[in-house]
Formats: C-alpha cells, sequence, structure tokens
C-alpha cells in the first residue's frame, strides 16, 4: 500500500512584517507547497501580549500570497471582519477560542470561502462535530475541521494531541481533516514522529508554525520552526513518500 499524501500548511504564528512573509511564500513557492498561514488577528491569553497586526497584516498576507499563487489561511475573530476578510484570504480560520462562537460560525455559513474550524481547548468530539453544522446549517459546506490538542492534566506537551479524533473524524465526516502539530505540541523536538502518527490517523493536512527567526518571534517563539529546521522536516516527509 503506497502511504498516504499530505498537504502541507506553513507560516509564522503571527505576520510581522511583509520581508518576514515574503521569505515564507519563497520556501513556499520552492516546495510547491500550496498554503501559507500566518495571524494577524492573535488571540492571546494576555491583552497585554502582541494583539496582531490586524487589517494590515491581512494585505500582507494577500499580497505575499498573491505573488507567489499561494493559497492564504488566516484566523477571523470578529464577524465585523468578514466582508474585509472574505475578499482577501482564501481559507477563514476559526481558532479555539471561538469553536462556541455561534453567532460567527452561522455568519460563516454565508461566504463562499472555506472554513478551517479548530476545535475548543477543552471541547469533546460531538461539540466540535456540532459546531461545524452551524456553518454548514447556514449554507456553506466548505469546511476543514483542525484538531490542536485538548486540554489535559499532561505538561509535557502544550496540549495532548487527540488523534482518536482524527480517526473518528474520518469515520463520520467528509471534510479534509487538518491536524496542527505547533499549537498540539508547543514544542518542535517530536513535530516529525506526530507528524507521521497523524497521517496514519488519517490526517489530510498538516499545520506547522514556521519563522525566519523563532527566537525573535512576537508569539509562539519557542514551537516555530526556523526554515532550516522546516526544510529538514519536509526532507524527511518527502523521503516517506508522505508529499
Ligand atoms: C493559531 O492557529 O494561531 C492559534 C492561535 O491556534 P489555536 O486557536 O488552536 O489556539
Ligand atoms: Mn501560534
Amino acid at each position: 500500500m503506497s502511504p498516504k499524501k499530505v498537504e502541507l500548511i506553513i507560516g509564522p504564528c503571527a505576520v510581522e512584517s511583509y520581508e518576514q512573509m515574503e521569505k515564507i511564500g519563497k520556501i513556499l513557492s520552492f516546495y510547491q507547497i500550496r498554503y501559507l498561514r500566518a495571524g494577524a488577528y492573535k488571540p492571546r491569553t494576555s491583552p497585554k501580549s502582541f494583539q496582531g497586526m490586524g487589517k494590515e497584516g491581512i494585505e500582507i498576507i494577500h499580497e505575499v500570497a498573491q505573488k507567489y499563487n499561494l493559497l492564504s489561511v488566516s484566523e477571523i475573530m470578529d464577524v465585523r471582519d468578514i466582508d474585509f476578510m472574505k475578499d482577501k484570504i482564501d481559507i477563514l480560520q476559526v481558532g479555539s477560542r471561538n469553536m462556541y462562537n455561534y453567532t460567527l460560525l452561522k455568519e460563516l455559513g454565508k461566504v463562499d470561502n472555506t472554513i478551517l474550524l479548530k476545535r475548543g481547548l477543552s471541547a469533546t468530539f460531538e461539540e466540535f462535530i456540532e459546531a461545524s453544522e452551524y456553518i454548514n446549517v447556514n449554507g456553506n459546506n466548505n469546511i476543514w475541521l483542525c484538531e490542536r490538542g485538548i486540554r489535559t492534566m499532561e505538561g509535557a506537551t502544550r496540549n495532548t494531541l487527540d488523534l482518536s479524533c482524527v480517526a473518528l473524524l474520518k469515520q463520520v465526516i467528509s471534510y479534509s481533516v487538518v491536524v496542527d502539530l505547533s499549537h498540539s505540541l508547543g514544542r518542535k523536538d517530536i513535530i516529525l514522529p506526530m507528524a507521521c502518527a497523524a497521517i496514519a490517523a488519517g490526517a489530510d493536512e498538516l499545520m506547522v508554525e514556521v519563522h525566519p527567526t523563532p527566537e525573535k518571534a512576537l508569539s509562539d517563539s519557542q514551537q516555530q520552526l526556523s526554515i532550516t529546521e522546516f526544510c529538514q522536516l519536509y526532507e524527511k516527509l518527502e523521503e516517506e513518500k508522505y508529499l
């Protein structure tokens, strides 16, 4: 049996500048990876932490995606941003903290963009599926469901990557299933084995945060791969014939 192929969704936690995004765009284009991700609206635990570049950031993601012919992925947090973002961003991400924001989900049911819905921090499998129905029943069937780890007592990883959720999703829905390795693990040393495990469980896309200078990143500095580290990951996944 030949291994299942996956697609990669790659980019920094947050857009910080045009130059930063341009470096990521270039590497994606080199490897023929289609999906460029970055957050411009950042749902940070502390209001004092960097909140993202907002509209200006969305413009940068849009520009770089256009330049390299990539599809863009970025988080939407507020219904008031839908009109602006729907024409600039191809795939609108609903973050973990907003999985229960049914007002937002209903409104996203009315757009044509693909919606990447992340599992809530402590959401059950059923709650996750039902949240996706808020988008679907309002008319948008272009949905990707993303497992990004759940809260458990375990502290060795940022969250606990629930791969049984991935296998179960593949049994009950026909949507694409994404595994966000960066936010699940919160560390980069076990991305490769967990990527292989996610593929075995049925993931269709893998999301990984990559930053040109992770040590200087304004958010999630410890979990982002450098471009060199990303190239090594890419080449190992390619060797395994997953890409
Ligand atoms: C993100 O993808 O940038 C993010 C904040 O992730 P999550 O919503 O899964 O915490
Ligand atoms: Mn992040």
